[in-house]
């Protein structure tokens, strides 16, 4: 069945933040869900690390050297930025702020330093949902079945990912990835109810406010 746009609702764009250790699966989540959902943007982050094979630049990451990170750092055009593993992320502010202006649902794929940053700045706006896999071992199993990584650099996320893991009740929603479709899923029932969430609306229905 075809999903009516939400674009035309009265109402200002949400920062989905979708916040997770590395490896929990959540670039397969992102994917899925921005074919999943309707009228959902994706904000592209900046990195100062390479593509890894199958990445586009523009679409998964703008891929910068150190020196246009800082450049766009200290000239105030990112809204949250955070180092992860010898390199550089960050997010840029400007889509995120006339995405909130024209109603436009944004997902963000971020750490959660970067969760908590985005959350400080816009706490109306931001819904944080945290991805966890379903155990440690789970994880370090997705880890080495990525082949991206060696053993000097899956400890270390191991360590980052039990540390992060606790901090999930501070998020607003908690996904735990046994199974892709589920979770896509899920985040899809996530973004339909904030959607209609009456403190979106309020001041905004011309029609009932007389
Ligand atoms: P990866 O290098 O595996 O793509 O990402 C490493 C980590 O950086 C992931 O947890 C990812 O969500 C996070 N990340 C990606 N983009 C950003 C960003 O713009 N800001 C922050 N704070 N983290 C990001």
């Amino acid at each position: 069945m075809a999903r009516a746009s939400h674009t035309s609702r009265p109402r200002r764009g949400i920062l989905f933040i979708l916040a997770a250790p590395s490896g929990a699966g959540k670039t397969t989540i992102w994917r899925g869900a921005l074919k999943a959902i309707a009228s959902l943007e994706f904000s592209v982050s900046l990195t100062t690390r390479g593509p890894r094979e199958g990445e586009k630049p523009g679409f998964d990451y703008h891929f910068v050297s150190e020196e246009e990170f800082n450049r766009r750092l200290q000239s105030g055009q990112l809204a949250e930025h955070d180092r992860h593993f010898n390199a550089a992320y960050g997010t840029p502010r400007a889509p995120l702020e006339s995405a909130i202006r024209e109603g436009r649902d944004i997902l963000l794929d971020i750490d959660v330093e970067g969760a908590r940053q985005i959350r400080a700045r816009y706490p109306d706006d931001a819904v944080a949902i945290f991805l966890l896999p379903p155990s440690p071992a789970d994880l370090e199993r997705r880890l080495r079945g990525r082949h991206t990584e060696t053993e000097e650099t899956i400890q270390p996320r191991l360590m980052r990912a039990t540390r992060e893991a606790s901090e999930y009740p501070a998020y607003d929603y908690l996904i735990i990835n046994h199974d892709v479709d589920q979770s896509i899923h899920e985040l899809a029932a996530i973004v339909d109810a904030e959607r209609l969430k009456t403190s979106r609306f309020r001041g905004k229905i011309a029609l009932w406010q007389s």
